[in-house]
């Protein structure tokens, strides 16, 4: 169990704020459990928003001293911390399964994405350039900083409870900017061990903050964080419903934001496709963390002359590949979801498919807990809810096209924008089917696409800014036009 890892056993119970451990300051605690078997890992702080006040001002502290390191001090600093967190890659991803519940091999892909973000921006850290424009006057030279925006507020999902932290938090400390985490509720574990490991790396008090905060307190919080004057940046990652919220909130004070929130990803099978390529592509976008991922496949589109018989593989591939159970049992590909919200809410768009005309293939029945078993839906039609909204669940549903026009405008209609996917051998369609769908990342032929060095993030309603490569770290710097006169 968690008490029994020896390298983050000392954890229990606090938060990670100016480089102490600590508690809530009205004492409140709320438990974390494991979902797989409903088993409480152990307890942290319930922090609210005058305990998020006190850690601003603390970042706000380190900020002022952080931003005059040199790039290269940020940058040792960050690469320590990355040999730290490999070196306890696979007590971190124990973790991560036991809060999270993915199986244990897609908590170890999770951190080698995660700490692959420390590493990106420890070396991006010295690569921060400022320009020199071509001057319009001679006695003038014209000149771009690069400054780091200040102080981050940093609000994360559960589904990647290492890599959402690493992803903005790495970027946002090699720029030279402190930051205030609040993780989800489900998985706050995963960051403490992190800070457990900064902390070692020799990271300086404050640079990362970390409160653990209960859904209950999570609007109290968030708020905090978007209306503080001392925070100039807020990063987001989760529901549409709250993005919006946040963004609403941090108009007050004209900040700057980074979000990442739903996703509708169309995923288009042609019929000049290899076929197997595009069952097993499925298999992979569709299952991997069952369901639980932004980028996952939500409308699976099949062009009507291979429909019949990619239904037929694609189940049987479910049976070959999928196996139910608890993440740290060997063999397992297929964990729990993360909470009954989770499995109602599937439970409920399966209904709705199979009440509207859908076929179940495969599937569609709850397993003990927070089980529920991968489910194959076939004629499903864009009216459905499992089509419409985001379904962060293990259910495929497959709908129908005939020609490639129509499969373009089923997958743009829609407001979110952040993944779509195609497989083809077509090059002229690739490209054209590439051009034209409305998303933020694209996979071609390839159905895990997500990497640390390439720029992540959505269109229409489905996000603002870009994590991941070297265009991450510009959404924590602020340009700075410097005029030199009288030369
Ligand atoms: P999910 O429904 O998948 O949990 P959310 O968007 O609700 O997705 O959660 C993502 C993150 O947003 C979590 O850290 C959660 O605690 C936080 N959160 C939820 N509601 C609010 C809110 N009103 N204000 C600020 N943060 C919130």
């Amino acid at each position: 169990t968690y008490k029994q890892m020896d390298s983050f056993k000392w954890l229990l119970n606090k938060a990670y704020v100016n480089g102490k451990w600590i508690s809530a300051e009205n004492g409140e605690t709320f438990e974390v459990t494991n979902p797989a078997t409903g088993e409480v890992l152990g307890s942290v702080p319930d922090m609210n928003g005058s305990d998020t006040e006190s850690a601003i001002k603390t970042a706000y502290v380190a900020f002022r001293s952080w931003k005059e390191r040199t790039a290269k001090e940020r940058s040792e600093l960050m690469l320590r911390w990355t040999n730290l967190c490999n070196a306890h890659k696979e007590d971190l991803a124990k973790l991560i399964t036991m809060e999270n519940g993915k199986p244990l091999k897609d908590s170890m892909a999770e951190l080698s994405y995660g700490v692959g973000f420390l590493e990106l921006y420890a070396e991006e850290a010295k690569r921060v350039y400022g320009d020199i424009i071509p001057t319009n006057a001679k006695s003038r030279r014209l000149l771009v900083l690069k400054q780091p925006i200040g102080v981050c507020g940093m609000i994360t999902p559960w589904n990647f409870p290492h890599a959402m932290i690493t992803r903005k938090a790495a970027a946002a400390i090699a720029a030279g900017c402190s930051v205030v985490i609040k993780p989800a509720e489900d998985t706050p574990l995963s960051a403490l061990a992190l800070c457990q490991l900064a902390e070692e790396a020799g990271l300086p008090a404050g640079v990362l903050n970390v409160v653990t905060v209960s859904r209950d307190n999570a609007p109290d919080v968030g708020r905090t964080l978007c209306e503080s004057p001392l925070v100039q940046h807020i990063s987001f990652t989760g529901s549409s419903a709250v993005g919006k919220c946040l963004l609403s909130q941090s108009a007050s004070t004209v900040k700057k934001t980074a979000m990442e929130l739903g996703g509708n990803a169309p995923f288009l099978v042609f019929e000049s496709a290899d076929l197997e390529a595009a069952v097993k592509g499925v298999i992979a976008c569709k299952f991997r963390c069952s369901g639980q991922t932004c980028v996952s496949a939500n409308r699976i589109y099949v062009q009507e002359g291979i429909y019949d018989k990619f239904v037929t593989r694609l189940a049987e591939e479910m049976d070959n590949e999928l196996r139910t159970g608890d993440g740290l049992q060997p063999g397992t590909t297929q964990g729990p979801l993360i909470n009954q919200r989770a499995v109602q809410k599937i439970d409920s768009f399966v209904q709705d498919a199979i009440q509207h005309g859908a076929r179940l293939v495969r599937g569609g029945s709850k397993g003990q807990g927070n089980f529920y078993y991968p489910t194959l839906l076939s004629e499903v039609t864009s009216q459905m809810m499992c089509a419409r909204e985001e379904i962060f669940g293990p259910i495929a549903g497959v709908l129908r096209f005939k020609t490639e026009d129509e499969a373009v405008i089923m997958a743009n209609d829609t407001q979110w924008g952040l993944a779509g996917y195609l497989f083809s051998r077509d090059h002229s369609q690739i490209w054209r089917v590439t051009e034209r769908l409305e998303a933020g990342i694209v996979g071609v032929n390839e159905g895990v696409v997500p990497c640390p060095e390439v720029p992540l993030g959505g269109w229409k309603e489905s996000g603002l800014g870009r994590e991941g490569g070297k265009y991450g770290i510009d959404e924590f710097l602020e340009l700075k036009y410097v005029c030199m006169g009288g030369l």
